[in-house]
């Protein structure tokens, strides 16, 4: 997500920053706009740079703007999934993005259906609309803090009205969003690699709890909840961030290299090259072969042009896709001992195929080293992992695993060395979420008021 108030060119600005934040959703992408009379919108089921071609930026006039790219966590692949969602009320409009998940929506829908709220989806911007205009209030900060106050997961919206917008994090901070600067404007992105890309600068995270509101005003505080300690995502680290954000202070390449050379540490093996599979365990790989005084080598290639086959929606498709994806090299793959690195495992569908890639092409043995930890539990979060049964880990033995992606060795990082390589101290804010690792969920479904369902 990303936004800016106080600029011109809010939306081609914000163009610019969902093109950097491209990576977090490929799904679809949007923009709403403000020139403070109206809002207007453009969105589409397709990469930013597609569903954004110049023509639209005449319509998306104003100083304000906001922006998503979607990650699809469930629904459908439409147009209608496709945010910022526009609410309009009699006198006002206001644009919702949202990153996360809403864990009591459920029961929300329930509580406001029953006092007479009509709703058309059951999406998490669509249900903060509603709590917001509850007994015909107006959007404020008043009616957003008390709506957020009645919202139980992990989530960072973004909301824009004719005169202001707002930004708010769940109480725990699990997604990450900053603020920065450009010139006069305020710019609020979920990762700082857009205000590089922008020429932002990068002023502070929004802390859990905390809702910021912008306007011609300058820029307000508030909280939502007493300040707890922060459970960011690891995976972030691990996985979604791109390696030129820094979150929480920490420079996501430097993390990832850090999580390579705790691996090495806890999971050393005799071996010629070390390679990682782009993009995302590149920097773990560099790690690994630092610490084990191993050459790092390019020994799989990716098509560029090819998006994330984690996001294809069917295990047909997505086997497809890493067959399309990734190549070896075979000059550095053949006759040799590999150590393959990759960021992480869920189904097991990257690494069986890599695997094989890698001893067809020569490899004389190939060894897994994954730069975190296994994943055994859903993530209640926001993260497309949702039921225990598509996850490899949380159903097979280490040596099970081995067996089927075929590797002749197979080693995890701990969680204390994922910690190690992320954490610098044990203030409020440097604590992260592993719960998908660990099991232990920093907002759990008792605290949303539900009982384990198939949902789960
Ligand atoms: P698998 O192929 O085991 O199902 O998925 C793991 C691979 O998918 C890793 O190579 C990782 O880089 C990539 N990946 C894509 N999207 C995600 C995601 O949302 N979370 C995680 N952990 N890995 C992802
Ligand atoms: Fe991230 Fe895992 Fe926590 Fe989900 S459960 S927020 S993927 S660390
Ligand atoms: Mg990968």
């Amino acid at each position: 997500m990303f936004g800016i108030w106080g600029h011109n060119k809010a939306a081609e600005i914000t163009y610019y920053g969902l093109h950097a934040l491209q990576h977090r959703g490929q799904d679809g992408a949007g923009i709403a706009a403000t020139d403070g009379k109206d809002l207007q919108v453009h969105k589409g089921v397709a990469l930013v740079n597609d569903v954004f071609k110049h023509a639209e930026f005449k319509e998306l006039t104003g100083h304000a703007a906001i922006g998503h790219v979607r990650y699809p966590t469930g629904g459908k692949d439409s147009i209608e999934e496709v945010q910022p969602f526009i609410f309009h009320a009699k006198s006002e409009s206001v644009a919702i993005g949202h990153d996360g998940n809403i864990m009591n929506k459920a029961i929300l829908r329930d509580e406001l259906e029953s006092q007479g709220s009509i709703l058309q989806t059951s999406t998490d911007p669509e249900i903060l609309a509603h709590l917001i205009r509850r007994n015909g209030q107006e959007v404020s900060e008043v009616s957003i803090l008390q709506a957020l106050k009645k919202m139980v997961g992990a989530y960072a919206f973004l909301i824009l009205t004719e005169d202001k917008i707002y930004a708010a994090l769940g109480a725990r901070g699990i997604r990450p969003l900053s603020i920065g600067k450009l010139g006069d404007a305020y710019v609020i992105s979920s990762e700082t690699c857009a205000f590089d890309i922008v020429g932002a600068t990068f002023v502070r995270e929004i802390n859990p709890g905390e809702l910021v509101t912008i306007s011609d005003e300058g820029i307000q505080s508030t909280r939502f909840t007493e300040p707890q300690k922060r459970a960011l995502c690891s995976m972030e680290y691990v996985y979604l961030s791109r390696p030129d954000s820094d979150l929480n202070h920490v420079n996501v390449h430097a993390s990832r290299k850090s999580m390579g050379i705790e691996l090495a540490k806890e999971a050393p093996i005799e071996a010629d090259v070390v390679t990682g599979v782009p993009d995302s365990s590149i920097s773990a790989a560099i790690g690994y072969a630092e610490e084990m005084k191993l050459p790092y080598e390019i020994g799989i290639i990716k098509n560029r042009y090819i998006g994330r086959t984690f996001i294809q929606p069917t295990q047909e498709l997505r086997e497809q896709g890493v067959k399309m994806k990734l190549s070896p090299v075979r000059g550095i793959i053949e006759g040799k001992r590999v150590v393959m690195i990759d960021d992480s495992i869920v189904r097991g569908t990257t690494s069986r195929r890599i695997v094989k890639m890698l001893k067809d092409t020569g490899a004389k043995e190939v060894h897994v080293r994954i730069a975190s930890p296994m994943i055994t539990n859903p993530c209640y979060y926001g993260i497309d992992m949702s039921t225990r049964d598509e996850l490899i880990a949380a159903n097979h033995t280490l040596e099970e695993m081995r067996d089927m992606i075929g590797a002749d060795s197979i080693a995890y990082l701990s969680p204390e060395g994922l910690e190690r390589a992320i954490v610098r101290d044990d203030s409020l804010e440097q604590g992260l979420c592993k719960a998908c690792m660990t099991g232990e969920y920093p907002v759990t479904l008792k605290d949303a008021g539900i009982k384990m369902n198939d949902q789960y």
